[in-house]
């Protein structure tokens, strides 16, 4: 089986007791079948305290008032892991923060934000992320019906993109319109033509002479776009608003949102524009804290990108994938400005770390939600 994951990978050690938002509290943990066998069957007077404090009829670990896992102790250190050793974790708790998509003799292997030391590394990611092969002996799983053909297709319009997006010689929009662009024009031919026919999309994106004029092309396009005061502010109420169309998983969130809605667009379009100018300027100007902006989003574009877009051999839906990867950036980018405007004019690592992981909790742990964004 081969095992691809990024380059990031090894640096993630979970922090346990010093971590600031515990993953082992405010949601549920779903422990798998192996497990829940082995918790039957668990010996001695642990084994009695153990099924005591599993909802066997959910098939979750039970939760305290305020949301913490039964085993989850005062110090936020687990008290099974402990008494039990890790043997004794079930899937979720012995794999998070990782996050696995499955193919054909392959498994891809990233680490998920929503995890706040994942988000902390991310965000300390100063070179464009490359990604590592393992061939690893395993049981490799049957696939039925898995389109190897377009998978093929898939992997290398991912290749392509990820090489647009980490292109530091353009600007993030340009790079994240050529992608978009890919993707639409990749979606027309999965719905309609020959699959051979997406060689010429990745020609058009790939090939040096043509993606020139690919970008140039993108660059007057949103030329005439920064010039619509209109259209940008609606741009982007509109994908924020969409967040309200998600199911909310965290009880304060949608307070959070309320409160982020009305810094962005609670005044009027020549309000949030001056606002955006101010905070481009402050990016542009002020490493916040080290971070570059221009670099984080390009790592947060590339993270969804690179963990999502091959789940199309599934669905055919290339340009959701997409969609959700620059819907996401998006709205993380009024988020910081909001933070931002809210403190008079100071953001700090810590503050955009906690804002990533927020949100990626929100969306990343929900099918539903995923399935939202990929409209
Ligand atoms: S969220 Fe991450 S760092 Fe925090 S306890 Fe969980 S795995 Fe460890």
């Amino acid at each position: 089986m081969l095992y691809v994951r990024p380059d990031y990978y090894e640096k993630f050690k979970c922090i346990a007791d010093r971590c600031e938002a515990t993953c082992c509290a405010g949601w549920q943990i779903v422990i798998d079948e192996g497990a829940m066998e082995c918790y039957k069957s668990q010996q001695g007077e642990y084994g009695e305290v153990l099924r005591e404090r599993i909802d066997w009829s959910e098939g979750v670990f039970k939760q305290d008032c305020r949301k913490r896992c039964a085993f989850l102790k005062d110090n936020n250190l687990c008290e099974m892991y402990e008494r039990l050793g890790e043997v004794s974790l079930c899937f979720t708790c012995a794999n998070y923060p990782r996050h696995i998509e499955e193919f054909e003799n392959l498994r891809e292997v990233t680490l998920t934000i929503s995890c706040p030391e994942v988000a902390r590394i991310l965000l300390e990611q100063k070179e464009p992320v490359k990604f590592t092969e393992e061939e690893i002996d395993t049981d490799e799983e049957e696939f039925e019906d898995f389109d190897l053909f377009f998978f093929s297709y898939l992997e290398d319009a991912r290749k392509i993109m990820i090489a647009i997006l980490q292109k530091r010689s353009l600007s993030v929009a340009v790079r994240v319109s050529l992608v978009q662009k890919m993707a639409e024009e990749m979606q027309t031919i999965i719905e309609g033509s020959d699959l051979f026919d997406l060689a010429d999309v990745f020609d058009t994106y790939e090939e040096e002479a043509n993606l020139a004029k690919a970008v140039s092309e993108a660059e007057q396009e949103l030329e005439a776009f920064y010039e619509n005061k209109l259209e940008i502010f609606f741009y982007s109420k509109t994908a924020f608003e969409r967040l309200y169309k998600l199911e909310f998983l965290s009880e304060d969130w949608e307070a959070y949102l309320d409160k982020c809605r009305e810094t962005l667009y609670g005044e009027d379009v020549q309000g949030y524009h001056e606002m955006q100018k101010k905070f481009g300027e402050y990016c542009a100007r002020t490493p916040i804290d080290g971070i570059d902006m221009d670099i984080l989003l390009e790592q947060l574009l590339v993270y969804f990108v690179f963990a999502y877009f091959c789940g199309a051999v599934y669905d055919d839906n290339v340009i959701g994938k997409i969609r959700m990867a620059v819907d996401s950036v998006t709205v993380l980018y009024e988020m910081f400005m909001a933070k931002w405007v809210e403190q008079d004019g100071r953001l700090s690592a810590e503050d955009i770390q906690r804002i990533v992981y927020r949100y990626s909790r929100e969306l990343e742990h929900s099918d539903v939600n995923l399935g939202i964004m990929q409209r």
